[in-house]
């Protein structure tokens, strides 16, 4: 996301200045960027269009990363599709426009009711992932005398090189149908009356860095497909999954998305099929942040902890991947002195509480979250000059972010703001506390 520093609010997104954000919808708020949201999905368009891709590939945005109703739909006004993995993911794609002839529906595990919802909308592919869902497939599409478009999910055992969690390519995961398997299943669709062959789907993992091992999966994935071909069971649809790694850390690049793709397109270009992707991080993590504001400064002998106001229930991905987001302060970090002072001045006339007269040094901070759980931190040994009050965004939030929020700890999920140049929408205003238990009931009395 393109951050500014202006004077005298410190960051800015657009043109809008955080503080102001905070000041309007509170903290924590999860804040996102249009602009950034849709230079990520152009990203993807133009590499595309710039290798000959242009008509034959559909970007099926992965909704799990980021489902919220603005951003889904902001990407089917720009003509994308979406990969699903859910009958709640599709109800959504539907209400914020979607259409359903661009929708895949991925996951292990689809019940029939989800089934029969996707049939129902007419969807472009189910992504089959066993043996017993082509069987429960072909039996919910025969009872509303339809046919249900598929393609497998294979797993072509290839080494993704991330984190154990995201890696769903390897012989051992949940996912996918081993490749050895994977012919004979396609000839068992093949003649099952009720389903009709479309494709082939991979998906081996999740912020990838190195497109090699997608390269590699795709050699298993095409030679494949020319066998079927042979046995003539020919695909319409190649479906290369997501997985692009965004940037985290400023020593720890990414590579552009024509890059990153670059070798993977190469195998497909004088191919006739259509090409699928399934983009969920690399289209919305690094067009998110979430604001959040330093509640309590404790600093101790071994450590110095500074409690801010989000926590892992609205950011989980530090305490459930030990995963890194670069933290910033978005007032006054490397604003000169007369700013600061010009600050105190403000305030003091103004009547407002000066935090900037507290200011410390620079020291390392662990930033944490008030929930009662020592795995609940956004970031270790943070280097801020830190005050009671401040602001701080922890960037590239925009992916399993909000997506996984909860309310452990009976914390209502933040607010969702997106800018759009110098205006700022609420696009998911905070919940509120007694909607926590609104649909609790106590047991009757006596
Ligand atoms: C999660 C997922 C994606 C998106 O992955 P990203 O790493 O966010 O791009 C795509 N396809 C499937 C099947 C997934 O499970």
């Amino acid at each position: 996301m393109h951050l500014t520093t202006s004077y005298p609010d410190g960051l800015y997104i657009e043109g809008i200045a955080l503080t102001d954000i905070a000041t309007r919808f509170g903290t924590p708020c999860y804040v996102y960027s249009r602009a950034a949201l849709a230079a990520a999905y152009s990203g993807y368009r133009n590499a595309l269009d710039a290798q000959g891709f242009g008509n034959r590939a559909l970007i099926c945005y992965a909704v799990k990363a980021n489902a919220s109703l603005a951003i889904l739909n902001l990407f089917a006004n720009l003509g994308a599709g979406f990969d699903i993995v859910s009958g709640g993911e599709l109800a959504r794609v539907l209400a914020a426009g979607g259409k359903a002839e661009k929708i895949v529906f991925s996951g292990v595990g689809k019940s029939r009711a989800e089934m029969r919802a996707a049939l129902a909308a007419g969807i472009h592919c189910f992504n089959v992932e066993s043996a017993s869902e082509l069987t429960q497939l072909n039996a919910v599409a025969g009872e509303l005398g339809t046919c249900a478009p598929i393609s497998l999910r294979v797993n072509p055992n290839v080494d993704p090189k991330t984190h154990p969690y995201i890696s769903t390519g390897l012989k051992d995961a949940k996912f996918g149908i081993a490749m050895d398997a994977a012919f004979a299943l396609y000839q068992h669709a093949a003649s099952l009356p009720h389903l009709a062959v479309k494709g082939i789907d991979c998906h081996i993992g999740s912020q990838l860095l190195d497109p090699a091992p997608a390269a590699e999966a795709m050699d298993k994935v095409l030679a494949l497909a020319d066998q079927l071909a042979v046995a003539h069971i020919p695909l319409t649809h190649i479906d290369v999954g997501g997985g692009m790694g965004i940037q985290y850390q400023p020593d720890k690049p990414a590579p552009t998305v024509a890059d990153y793709l670059a070798p993977i397109l190469a195998k497909l270009s004088d191919r006739h099929e259509q090409l699928v992707l399934e983009p969920g991080r690399s289209l919305v993590g690094n067009a998110g942040l979430l604001l959040t504001q330093v509640m309590v400064l404790k600093p101790g002998e071994e450590k110095n902890f500074a409690i801010v106001d989000a926590a892992m229930n609205d950011l989980m991905r530090p305490a459930l991947y030990d995963a890194f987001h670069e933290i910033v302060k978005v007032g006054a970090g490397d604003t000169p002195q007369s700013f600061e002072s010009d600050r105190r001045e403000c305030r003091a006339v103004s009547g407002k509480p000066s935090w900037r007269t507290a200011k410390h040094d620079e020291q390392c901070w662990e930033i944490v979250g008030p929930v009662c759980e020592s795995g609940d931190f956004l970031g270790h040994d943070r280097a801020l000059a830190l005050a009671e009050g401040d602001l701080l965004a922890i960037l590239s939030a925009g992916a399993y972010g909000m997506a996984m929020a909860s309310n452990y700890n009976t914390r209502p999920r933040a607010a969702e703001v997106m800018v759009d140049g110098d205006q700022v929408h609420l696009i998911r205003r905070r919940e509120e506390v007694a909607e926590l238990f609104a649909l609790e009931s106590v047991l009757p009395a006596g």
